[in-house]
């Protein structure tokens, strides 16, 4: 590209002179000519930019002008083959970084880490997954910026929507996922099978849940096993708060046993923050009200958490391949309780900090109605 400066004439020296115009630089008309009053608007808008002020318009600065002419929500965002740069690319990435999810530089290109971000964004607000910027996502931005400054912007965010849907469970829909189903019977060991006592213990939750007023639909009957994409389908349709799937573990080795919880999240900046904390939340109730071995919280990628566009969680209660599991998960008091501890955490999720109470002591009747 050639350089344009003081004096020169032309369709180029128009352009240029346009682009300064919508900037609001210069005397505000585009011309032909780089007059005066067009050096001015370059010198202004390079040091504004951090770059040379020399007043001639070279490609760095021109492609600096051309990015500048695009403010975010002009046109959509999304990867593309020839990636969309601009300061609206900008503006987003710099949007994402301050939510805390990792856009990488804000660079204004719009690059495969942009879009996982923006896809972590539109996962943790409720849109489609789509990884493209339009009016939706605009939509949610603006919200967020009423709400949101600094800390850990998400949590505040999800916390404020929380908050608004009221402390209270009853009203909310709850999905529960038993695993498998049909023909599947999932992990076997000691006379049990997972598809059973997941149901059953599908059936107990469901119970509780509905005695406190709580929507409960389930993903599958004793008969059929819908994919996990189905089952996750299944939860949105359903515009379900959330979705907490059952399953029972098995190892190789019979020394394998405990308990762990996990949530959508597939490295900083795309987490579930509410789904993390519903897994904590399930993970330490149950491990404070059995003798299960606590195996923790992680994260993972498994469609039933990652196609929902709600918190999802998935327990994986116990190894039937461990003979201690599996006496545990035959009695049918064992499995009460789990069905009261991950009724607890549900609750607590809604809570609001002052009123959440300490892990492994709160009653449930207590609290319903409240
Ligand atoms: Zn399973």
């Amino acid at each position: 590209m050639q350089q344009f400066r003081l004096g020169d004439t032309g369709p180029a020296v128009a352009e240029i002179s346009a682009l300064l115009a919508g900037l609001g630089l210069g005397n505000g008309t585009a011309s032909s000519t780089f007059d005066e009053a067009t050096d001015q608007a370059v010198r202004e808008f390079q040091q504004r930019r951090g770059l040379s002020v020399d007043g001639i318009v070279g490609p760095e600065t021109y492609a600096a002008l051309a990015a500048a002419r695009w403010r975010l929500g002009d046109r959509l965002l999304s990867l593309a083959t020839r990636p969309y740069v601009g300061d609206d690319v900008a503006a987003l990435q710099e949007r994402l970084l301050e939510l805390g999810f990792d856009a990488g530089r804000a660079d204004g290109v719009f690059g495969r880490r942009t879009e996982a971000a923006l896809r972590g964004l539109q996962r943790e607000y409720g849109l489609v997954p789509d990884g493209t910027c339009g009016p939706a996502t605009l939509r949610a931005l603006r919200q967020l910026g009423r709400h949101v400054t600094g800390g850990r912007p998400q949590v505040l965010r999800e916390s404020e929507t929380l908050h608004r849907s009221g402390a209270a469970l009853p009203g909310k829909v709850v999905v529960l996922d038993p695993g498998h189903g049909g023909a599947d019977r999932g992990a076997t060991g000691h006379g049990l099978d997972e598809a059973a006592v997941v149901e059953d213990l599908a059936a107990r939750l469901e119970g509780r849940l509905t005695a406190v007023g709580v929507r409960t639909l389930l993903t599958r009957g004793a008969d059929n096993r819908p994919s996990d994409a189905e089952r996750a389908e299944f939860a949105n349709d359903a515009g379900a708060d959330v979705v907490l799937s059952l399953h029972v573990d098995r190892a190789a080795s019979p020394r394998c046993q405990g308990v762990a919880s996990y949530h959508f999240g597939a490295g900083r900046g795309t987490t579930s923050t509410i789904g993390e904390k519903l897994a904590s939340l399930v993970q330490r109730e149950v491990v404070a009200r059995t003798d299960l071995l606590d195996c923790r919280v992680h994260e993972k990628t498994w469609e039933i958490l990652r196609l929902t566009r709600m918190p999802a969680v998935r327990l994986e209660l116990g190894h039937l391949s461990h003979p201690g599991d599996a006496a545990r998960l035959a009695d049918p008091a064992f499995r009460d309780t789990v069905a009261e501890a991950v009724l607890v955490a549900i609750q607590r999720l809604y809570l609001p900090a002052d009123l959440d109470p300490p892990t492994g002591v709160m009653r449930l009747p207590d609290f319903a109605g409240r």
